[in-house]
């Protein structure tokens, strides 16, 4: 099989990093704050419960409903386990996170792909197209939303569990946290690695039915969440004001990085996340690009493939970093593209 590919992590500290949607801002200066104290000889509550409380106040849920995991990477590894037999399959779009058939490969189940429509929009998949069905919204690495009514009707009559995985979501306008609330067959699984800065600390969780967070419970690491990403994860869930301001800051740069790019002449979907998903002016390679780019120590995402490959998923990061890119892409494009 082949693994999972993470983004690539320079050593180098003057690189322009774009290339994995992480913030550009730190975190809370709560986040700092806790790190004082001394309990590191004990474990760690191996269920999170302040932590999960937190975030239950925060989303209107109850405790049961709220698991809390290792990045939402392992949130979602957990559902393939809770939720998915020897002979089942997983759903998902393509294009979308590309985790997805990773795991299930992991798992040793087929996946089972959805092709996205021709702008990458919404397809709803049949009712009992798999046992488990990662629906990612928005998406990525497109940065499309969804309509919110389709994803309900998409949900409301599925066979199978549907994560629906808003790891971008606090850059987006609308969410579906609700539907986890209400439907029984439906989680919600969110991060800490983009709105909240904390991309290092590995912080996931998921809401759904206290039937389904049970389940999750029963497969999981007996610590999976080290006792400092717990003190740390809530002092970053209790500072919504600070997480909101900075989601803000990014959302304006992505305006004008936007309109930065499209006065270059490049095309996008319109991204209701941290990142844009461009395509390059007719004649110009998205690889090139990518390598022009890189060689110029600006990094940012190319996904090969017949859906992806003439694309580039750039994070958007600080009002300079958006600068230094658009003045790179204007310089190769007088170059003559490279
Ligand atoms: N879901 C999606 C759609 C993502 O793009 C990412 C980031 N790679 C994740 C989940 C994983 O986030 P985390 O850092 O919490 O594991």
């Amino acid at each position: 099989m082949s693994g999972y590919v993470p983004g690539e992590q320079p050593g180098d500290p003057g690189i322009i990093k774009l290339n994995t949607n992480e913030n550009p801002y730190p975190p809370s200066p709560r986040v700092v704050e806790a790190l004082r104290g001394d309990r590191l000889r004990f474990y760690p509550d191996p269920v999170c419960r302040e932590l999960r409380g937190a975030i239950a106040k925060l989303h209107g849920a109850s405790l049961d409903q709220v698991f809390a995991g290792n990045g939402s990477d392992e949130v979602l590894a957990l559902c393939t386990r809770a939720f998915v037999e020897d002979d089942g399959c997983i759903g998902y779009f393509d294009p979308s996170y590309s985790l997805y058939p990773v795991l299930a490969e992991i798992r040793a189940v087929p996946g089972k792909p959805v092709a996205l429509g021709p702008q990458f929009d919404w397809r709803r998949p049949p009712r009992d197209f798999a046992p488990l069905f990662f629906l990612t919204c928005p998406n990525a690495p497109t940065g499309i939303r969804y309509p919110k009514a389709e994803i309900e009707a998409f949900c409301c009559g599925y066979e199978g569990v549907v994560v629906i995985d808003e790891a971008y979501v606090d850059f987006a306008e609308e969410n579906c946290m609700d539907l986890a609330l209400r439907l029984e067959n439906v989680i919600v699984a969110r991060t800490l690695s983009k709105s909240y800065a904390l991309a290092g600390l590995r912080v996931g969780y998921a809401v759904g039915s206290a039937k389904l967070i049970a389940a999750m419970y029963k497969v999981k690491d007996s610590y999976n969440l080290d006792m400092l990403a717990q003190r740390l994860a809530l002092a970053a869930v209790n500072d919504q004001a600070y997480m909101r301001e900075s989601a803000g800051r990014i959302k304006a740069t992505r305006a004008r990085l936007r309109t930065a790019l499209l006065g270059l002449g490049y095309t996008m979907t319109d991204s209701e996340t941290n990142f844009l998903w461009v395509k390059p002016p007719a004649g110009t390679a998205a690889a090139a690009l990518f390598d022009g780019l890189r060689r110029r120590k600006i990094l940012v995402r190319y996904f090969p493939g017949e859906r992806t490959g003439d694309y580039l998923r750039i994070t958007v990061g600080t009002d300079a970093e958006a600068d230094a890119l658009v003045a790179a892409l204007q310089q190769m494009a007088e170059k003559g593209g490279v």
